[in-house]
């Protein structure tokens, strides 16, 4: 297929030089059909490739971590098919999605509940760690003891 392409393009190339002669009126025919066919295609792939790159900068880093690691969940180790491999997520372990480097260090493999389950728990550890903090810490800087020493010491 390629190699008939190739030819076809030299022979349309060339027959605008060689039209004076007795065949260009035959060769001009199939040179013709294949011309238009030829850019169409190109017309095509440049739609398909504009169409692709502007997925890639959704889903590049979800088809590379498919690529790296094997389509398994990383909590629940349920495997993915092509069938239901729409189900596999890939979760940022930073949490920051613009974190993507090339060799998939930020990248796990997470089935849509696990995912899920993934992310609730850190909004809870981050709720709990967030209030225990400032508990804590207003626990120990105890504005109000402060006053009530200051008030103990004025009065
Ligand atoms: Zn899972
Ligand atoms: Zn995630």
């Amino acid at each position: 297929m390629a190699n008939q392409a190739k030819v076809g393009a030299g022979g349309s190339l060339a027959s605008p030089q060689h039209k004076v002669g007795a065949g260009g009126t035959a060769s001009a025919g199939p040179a013709a059909n294949k011309g238009t066919a030829s850019s169409s295609d190109k017309l095509d792939k440049i739609v398909a490739e504009a169409r692709r790159a502007a997925e890639k900068r959704d889903q590049g880093y979800r088809e590379q971590a498919l690529k790296i690691y094997p389509w398994v969940c990383g909590r629940c180790a349920r495997t993915f098919t092509n069938a239901n491999l729409r189900e596999l997520t890939v979760h940022h372990r930073d949490h920051n999605h613009d974190n993507n480097p090339p060799n998939g260090s930020n990248w796990e493999l997470l089935c849509l509940y696990c995912h899920d389950n993934e992310h609730q728990r850190q909004l809870e550890a981050h709720g709990g760690i967030a209030e225990a903090g400032n508990q804590s810490s207003a626990a120990t800087h105890s504005p109000f003891a402060n006053l009530k020493a200051m008030l103990g010491n004025k009065s």
